[in-house]
């Protein structure tokens, strides 16, 4: 299949998912994912064919996130830290959350456990 069309296609599968995902249609938005995964693979065509699994998993952390939305903002909390911060940004992960500047305290004690090693 020519490469125009390929991508002509996935943009439309890529705009049909999007659309489902917006709103909260999980069912579709999965359906979309595979029925693209499934395509592009027939087609041999890998450039596309990975791409359908990642919008697998941001249907998962959109999921866990719409389940939160109905819950009392004291149970938005980090998990590390345990602190409750609206106005700190929360990112979801698969069942629990994690608030930025934790985020940053652990990669900068990972690079720094990276770093440390002795040097002559
Ligand atoms: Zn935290």
């Amino acid at each position: 299949m020519d490469l125009d069309l390929s991508q002509e296609i996935f943009n439309l599968l890529a705009l049909r998912w999007q659309g489902a995902l917006d709103k909260q249609q999980y069912q579709d938005a999965i359906k979309v994912s595979i029925a693209a995964y499934m395509l592009f693979h027939a087609l041999e065509d890998s450039l596309h064919q990975d791409i359908p699994l990642t919008w697998l998993s941001v249907i998962e952390k959109q999921k866990a996130l719409g389940r939160r939305q109905g819950l009392p903002t004291q149970n938005l909390m980090c998990a590390f830290c345990l602190q409750s911060k609206p106005e700190s940004e929360l990112i979801a992960g698969a069942d629990a959350l994690i608030c930025k500047s934790c985020v940053t305290n652990i990669s900068n004690g990972l690079r720094s456990e990276h770093d440390g090693k002795p040097k002559s």
